[in-house]
């Protein structure tokens, strides 16, 4: 047994008081994340993250860009099928309003397809102690930075890059190759659409040549 410390307790019950009862929490407040091309575990990653946080009892809520309705309007479903629950939403501010008070972490996937304003919404959420973690994109098709993931890749506290396995040669893959034509950059697929390159591997012109 330590005996007790008078002033190093005193000096403790002073310091509670004066950031009050809600300095713990926002210390714990924090912005993760998980980026790389399709195919490379990002939505596995996030899950498993969320799952931990469930099983420290912790509230989460999940949130996913309503453009994104491939096979499930209300889960994050990844393409290996785990999934856990989450709300489509229209907007960042949309996704702002439905964060309730006493949630310590938020989980969104696919946020390179929020608008910009989801920057200053994890900041805020952040600062309010809160726990975001975030999976997305890095890149688009052609291989550049896909907005807004620089900026929350910026002030992330952790960055995660996941990688998947290149279709041509078996090495890791970093980017996401179109294969098929399509004008848009916003465009949702899975497997008929994208495969998984390296950078060796990546063919970004093959796309493109409408655009030239
Ligand atoms: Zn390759």
């Amino acid at each position: 047994m330590t005996p007790r410390d008078p002033a190093v307790d005193g000096d403790l019950e002073v310091e509670s008081i004066r950031r009050g009862p809600g300095a713990a929490r926002a210390h714990a407040g924090r912005i993760e994340v998980v980026c790389g091309s399709m195919f490379s575990g990002k939505t596995e990653e996030l899950i498993r993250r969320v799952k931990r946080a469930l099983y420290g009892r912790q509230k989460v809520q999940a949130f996913k860009p309503r453009i994104d309705d491939r096979y499930d309007a209300t889960r994050i479903v990844s393409h290996g099928a785990i999934a856990i629950e989450a709300v489509p939403v229209g907007s960042s501010e949309s996704l702002l309003r439905r964060v309730e008070g006493d949630t310590q972490v938020v989980a969104i996937d696919e946020a390179q397809f929020f608008d910009r304003g989801i920057v200053e919404v994890c900041n805020r959420l952040a600062d309010e102690g809160r726990r975001v973690i975030l999976a997305g994109l890095d890149q688009d098709y052609l291989g550049r930075p896909f907005p807004p993931m620089p900026d929350l890749m910026a002030i992330a506290e952790d960055v995660t890059k996941v990688r998947a396995v290149c279709t041509v040669c078996g090495g890791a893959a970093s980017r996401s190759q179109r294969i098929i034509q399509e004008g848009a950059t916003v465009l949702v697929g899975g497997s008929e659409c994208y495969e998984a390159r390296c950078r060796a591997c990546f063919r970004p012109r093959d796309v493109r040549q409408g655009e030239a």
